[in-house]
């Protein structure tokens, strides 16, 4: 398994007794990310056994309470339990001002160093495994969707045929990074002793945005996408009031983004029963997944 996806929260802007508010812990390969952290984040990861000390790099999409109110609970408890590695949080323009406000007032002394990014629509964020483009969405307040993709991974090497030719082991680091092999008595061309790297896993975060197609390029063909189904369509104009999407809406990107799969979350607290999403979803995109409270998509 290279990664998994565990949901924290997939309730809207009220959560429910069942559903609580947006956050995801992201794991690829080196890098572990969690994804909005909503009230009462912390709480879901001990719940789940995830281990928060761990996470590397935090992702907020915006300042609405049901994304972000979690995060200065978050940090302290990093603190209380002496962590010492730094901690990056990438989030819109003001997150820094409140997060100053709360830790100054309360003369909070964290343990290690925080740094606080402001997004930029359009920027590419370098992490460890993997590479983050930040998306610009439509909500009622600056808000930023998110697509995750492989940094390049290496050539696989083709054992078979190195040993038969004897190559060396330490050549095998050379060999996956692309370079022939020589030695004073011959010169072996690179694609002869590997295979190519397969498509780079990536992964999409859509949350608190109106329907937009016109996206549809940027997320092309990625592998997860996680895109908000607040509502039916039979409340569709409520969505566009409040620029948010309906599951149909998002079953309907997913398809003209050929993604491989959707997940779709962020409920409105007037649904008890979530079927109906899911259906209405899945009409236009038949590989939908319902977000749950603690559930874990692998990436394999
Ligand atoms: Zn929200
Ligand atoms: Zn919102």
């Amino acid at each position: 398994m290279r990664g998994s996806i565990t949901i924290l929260g997939t309730s809207s802007a009220a959560p429910t007794k069942d559903r609580f508010h947006s956050g995801q812990y992201f794991t690829f390969l080196r890098d572990v990310v969690l994804i909005d952290c909503g009230e009462g984040t912390q709480y879901r990861l001990l719940q789940y056994g995830l281990n928060y000390q761990k996470i590397n790099h935090i992702f907020i999409s915006h300042l609405h309470g049901d994304h972000y109110l979690g995060l200065p609970g978050l940090i302290n408890t990093m603190a209380l339990n002496s962590r010492s590695k730094p901690l990056t949080v990438y989030g819109p323009s003001g997150l820094s001002t409140i997060l100053d406000a709360h830790f100054s007032s309360g003369k909070s002394h964290l343990s290690f160093d925080l740094t606080v990014k402001e997004l930029q629509a359009g920027e590419r964020i370098e992490l460890k495994s993997m590479t983050c483009e930040v998306v610009q969405l439509e909500h009622r307040i600056p808000c930023y969707g998110f697509r995750f993709v492989q940094n390049q991974s290496d050539r696989k090497l083709n054992i078979t045929r190195c040993e038969e030719l004897n190559i060396p082991i330490s050549a095998y680091s050379r060999l996956k990074e692309g370079a022939d092999y020589s030695d004073e008595h011959r010169q072996i061309g690179n694609a002869e002793l590997t295979f190519p790297s397969g498509k780079p896993f990536s992964y999409g975060y859509m949350t608190d945005t109106r329907y937009l197609p016109e996206l549809s390029e940027v997320f092309a063909e990625t592998d997860v996408l996680y895109h908000e189904a607040t509502y039916l369509s039979t409340l569709i104009d409520r969505a566009e009031a409040t620029f948010h999407s309906t599951a149909q809406q998002a079953g309907k990107f997913a398809r003209l983004s050929a993604v491989n799969q959707l997940i779709i979350g962020h409920f409105s607290s007037r649904y008890d029963d979530l079927k109906p999403l899911l259906e209405e979803a899945r009409s236009e995109f038949p590989n939908t997944e319902l977000a749950v409270e603690a559930k874990t998509f692998e990436i394999s």
